[in-house]
C-alpha cells in the first residue's frame, strides 16, 4: 500500500513541487489549500493521477481527513511580504490555529508531521551566518511580526506536542527559496525584478541595495525537505543555499540574465527588512548529507525561462491579488 500525505499549502509555490516530488516516489498525496494566495494551475497537471486527490479548505478551520495518513507537512502560509502586511490576521491563525489543526491531526492519525518554518524566525539577524542555535532578533509589533512569531509559535507549539504527545515531529527552517511557479506579482525580489525587465521597467532595489540574501533553488530545497522528513531527527534543521549575494548586485545580475539595459532605481527600505541573511548548513550536511546542487546562474536560468513563457496579458497584470473576499473587518 502506497504510504499516504497530507500536503497543506498544496497550490502554493513550494507545496506544489512537494506534490510532485510525492508523486514520484509513489506516495499516495492529499493537497489542501484555501486558494488565497495559492493557484490550482500549480497543480492542475496532478488532477489525472490516480494517487492525487485535492481538498479545497482552509486549515485554520477544522480539518477531517477520512482514512489513514503516514505524513503530514504543513505548508499553507502567505509567504511574501507583501502578502503577509496585506493579510495579518490570516497569517498569524494560519501558523498557530491552521498549526494546532494539523498536529491534532497528526496525533489522531498517529502521522509524522514536518512544518514548514522559516529563515524569519532569526529576524534581522545579528549572528551571521545563522545557525539552528541562534535565537533570533525579531520585531514583535513590527509590520513583519505576523509571519515572523506565528513561525516561532509554530516551532514551540510543534516542539510541545513532540515532548507532551511524543508525535514524531520535523522542522524545516527554509531560507529564500526561488524556481517555476513563483507568482509574479508576489512582490518577492526574483518575481518582482524578473518581471520589471521582461516588461522593460526600472528594477527596484528597496533601501542601498547592500542587504544580503541567499538562494536556494526549488529542486534542492524539496530534496532537503524530503530528507529531513525521512530522518530521524526533530530539532530544527536550516535548508537553504549559502550562497550570499547584496540585492545591489543581484539586480545587476538579473539584468545581464535578462540581456536588458534597465536601469536600477532605489526605493525605501522596507520597516523591519533583515540587513543580512545567510544560512549556516552544517547541520543539514552532517544530517541530511545534504546540500544544494543548483548554481544561482542554472537556477535563475530556468526560473528565467518560466517567466519569459508567461503571456504578455500574464506579465501586464502588474496588481497584487486582490485578496479583499478574504478580508473581515
Ligand atoms: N527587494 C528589493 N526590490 C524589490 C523587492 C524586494 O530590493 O522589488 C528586497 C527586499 O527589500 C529584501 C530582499 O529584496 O531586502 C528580499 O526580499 P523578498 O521580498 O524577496 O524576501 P525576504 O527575504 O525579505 O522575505
Amino acid at each position: 500500500m502506497a504510504k499516504r500525505i497530507l500536503i497543506t499549502g498544496a497550490a502554493g509555490f513550494l507545496g506544489s513541487h512537494l506534490c510532485d516530488r510525492f508523486i514520484r516516489e509513489g506516495y499516495s498525496v492529499i493537497g489542501m489549500d484555501n486558494l488565497i494566495t495559492g493557484d490550482l494551475k500549480n497543480i492542475e497537471h496532478l488532477i489525472k493521477e490516480k494517487n492525487f486527490e485535492f481538498h479545497h479548505h482552509d486549515i485554520t478551520k477544522f480539518v477531517h481527513v477520512a482514512g489513514d495518513l503516514d505524513y503530514i507537512l504543513h505548508f499553507a502560509s502567505p509567504a511574501s511580504p507583501i502578502d503577509y502586511l496585506k493579510i495579518p490576521i490570516q497569517t498569524l491563525k494560519v501558523g498557530s490555529f491552521g498549526t494546532h489543526h494539523c498536529l491534532g491531526l497528526a496525533k489522531e492519525k498517529n502521522a509524522r508531521i514536518l512544518i514548514a518554518s522559516t529563515s524569519e524566525v532569526y529576524g534581522d539577524p545579528l549572528v551571521h551566518p545563522q545557525n539552528e542555535d541562534y535565537y533570533g532578533n525579531v520585531n514583535t509589533i513590527g509590520p513583519r511580526g505576523v509571519y515572523d512569531e506565528a513561525k516561532r509559535f509554530q516551532e514551540s507549539i510543534t516542539m510541545a506536542y513532540h515532548r507532551f504527545h511524543g508525535l514524531e515531529t520535523r522542522i524545516a527552517r527554509i531560507f529564500n527559496t526561488y524556481g517555476p511557479r513563483m507568482r509574479l506579482n508576489d512582490g518577492r525580489v526574483i518575481p518582482a525584478f524578473i518581471g520589471q525587465a521582461l516588461r522593460g521597467e526600472d528594477l527596484t532595489v528597496f533601501g542601498d541595495g547592500s542587504q544580503t540574501r541567499s538562494f536556494c533553488f526549488v529542486d534542492d530545497q524539496v530534496e532537503g525537505i524530503y530528507r529531513l522528513l525521512l530522518s530521524e531527527y526533530s530539532n530544527p534543521v536550516n535548508i537553504g543555499n549559502p550562497d550570499e549575494i547584496t540585492i545591489l548586485d543581484f539586480a545587476k545580475e538579473i539584468i545581464k540574465l535578462t540581456g536588458t539595459d534597465q536601469k536600477i532605481i532605489f526605493q525605501e527600505l522596507p520597516q523591519d527588512d533583515p540587513m543580512q541573511r545567510q544560512p549556516d548548513i552544517t547541520r543539514a550536511k552532517e544530517i541530511l548529507s545534504w546540500e544544494p546542487q543548483v548554481s544561482r546562474s542554472e537556477g535563475m536560468k530556468i526560473t528565467y525561462e518560466h517567466f519569459r513563457s508567461m503571456s504578455k496579458e500574464e506579465l501586464d497584470k502588474r496588481e497584487h491579488k486582490d485578496f479583499s473576499a478574504h478580508i473581515r473587518r
